[in-house]
């Protein structure tokens, strides 16, 4: 599987989590709001772990550049769509993978 499920502390569904190939770090979208008086954004998952789609594009800022002893990086963007198991960086991202498009990796259930 490439996505994994991510539950509140009280056992309802929050969203789904996958391991970026491109800034390194974990991705953790919501899928739907769990508090009606917060709006926050929301992704469109097509429930498919193996072979996920995410609508619409994910656009992360501030990351952990890699091989960079800081850590943290402000400036860091990561830019992407997922569909169908593979994600596509878009040209903005401040990653070595801009541009491209690679297949998720496998995480642990
Ligand atoms: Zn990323």
């Amino acid at each position: 599987m490439r996505f994994k499920s991510v539950e509140n502390t009280d056992g309802t569904h929050y969203g789904v989590q996958f391991s970026c190939p491109g800034c390194g770090m974990t991705h953790c979208l919501p899928n739907q709001n769990t508090r009606a008086d917060i709006v926050a954004p929301r992704w469109t998952f097509n429930c498919n772990f193996d072979r996920p789609t995410l609508t619409p594009s994910i656009l992360s800022r501030g990351a952990i550049a890699p091989g960079d002893d800081e850590g943290w990086d402000d400036k860091a963007i990561c830019h992407s769509f997922v569909t169908d198991g593979r994600i596509q960086f878009l040209g903005d991202c401040t990653h070595a993978l801009a541009g491209q498009t690679v297949d998720l990796p496998e995480i642990e259930p």
